[in-house]
């Protein structure tokens, strides 16, 4: 079983954590429970950390020259304090390596709350991130975040895991500022990469290589930069189905006919959404113990964050890294 950094995650406190919603309620997620058990939590209700009590009445977002986090039943505003607070928490937190925020609250979401045309017997106008979590997604968008609502399906859950481990993993090699350990990182995450982005997997290489002498921690920023764009973006089917035969050709003298035509028979059918790519992944990894591929065994792409969290998600598509 592979060794992984732990991801720090900053969570909405009501999602499993602390009964503070507006009326009172907790929410039992299981797969942010899950995720949970496997991660460094950091846990903030902002509602209660700008003095609501719990329970409260509910608060919503109006437009009003921009959005308004209003209490219409005291007609108070609270956008201010809502601000204020979010600023000063964010700016304090240290590092960080994703967010996982409860969908639909005018505070928390990410982008599906309810704007409202006025304070009260007034219409749904749009959806929009709630005010904390709209800060987030501006100071944040190179991180992972998502909310547990998104988190249910299972192909963003997977790029959500994918990028929160790749960058908790990266993090840690970092604070050791040496380059030999970001040579491992990018050998260890060469067929990840290549399947995610070719193009930016070779200006890693690259970076990595670093024939113009420059300084470590330029090295790192650069790379850090470029790695954050490879992991911008879903893989598309293509990219990953080179990688597959890209990794099948290790095997090309070792396999038998019928073993290679069964083998491209189901890269055919996963190419037309047929069989999941976790299947293939199972025969190349068996390939690589089969015949000793010691670097092959260590590539993450075979297990890209704890195996155990795909257990609770694998309902029987298996795992995906495209949204196609
Ligand atoms: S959604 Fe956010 S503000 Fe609302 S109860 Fe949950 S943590 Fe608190």
């Amino acid at each position: 079983m592979n060794s992984f950094a732990k991801p720090v995650v900053v969570m909405s406190k009501c999602l499993g954590f602390e009964a503070c919603r507006y009326n009172g309620a907790i929410i039992q997620d299981p797969v942010v429970k899950k995720i949970a058990m496997h991660v460094q939590v950091v846990t903030v209700c902002p509602e209660v950390e700008i003095g609501l009590d719990i329970p409260r009445t509910a608060l919503r977002i109006v437009m009003d020259q921009g959005n308004r986090l209003v209490q219409p039943s005291t007609k108070r505003d609270y956008t201010e304090e809502m601000k204020h607070f979010t600023v000063n928490f964010l700016e304090s937190l240290g590092e960080v390596d994703g967010f996982i925020l409860k969908s639909r609250s005018p505070s928390c979401a990410i982008k599906d709350a309810k704007v409202y045309a006025g304070w009260e017997q007034s219409p749904v106008i749009e959806k929009s991130a709630g005010l904390f979590g709209d800060e987030i997604i501006k100071r944040f968008d190179n991180l992972a975040v998502e909310d547990e609502g998104r988190l249910t399906n299972r192909d963003i859950r997977e790029r959500f895991l994918i990028k929160l481990f790749t960058l908790a993993a990266f993090r840690s090699i970092k604070s050791t500022g040496l380059i030999r350990n970001l040579v491992e990182f990018q050998s260890k995450n060469k067929y990840l990469f290549m399947a995610l982005h070719q193009k930016k997997q070779k200006e890693l290489g690259y970076i990595v290589a670093n024939h113009e002498k420059k300084q470590i921690h330029e090295v790192y920023a650069q790379y850090e930069h470029t790695l954050q764009e490879l992991l911008a973006k879903p893989a598309s089917r293509r990219s990953i189905i080179n990688v597959l035969l890209h990794i099948m050709g290790y095997f090309s003298k070792q396999l038998g006919a019928k073993e290679k035509s069964y083998f491209l028979n189901m890269t055919e059918k996963y190419k037309h959404h047929q069989v999941p790519l976790s299947n293939l992944l199972v025969i190349l990894r068996s390939w690589a113990i089969r015949f000793d591929e010691e670097y092959l065994l260590y590539q993450t792409l075979f297990e890209p964050y704890p195996e155990q969290l795909d257990e609770m998600m694998d309902s029987g598509k298996g795992r995906v890294l495209t949204n196609s």
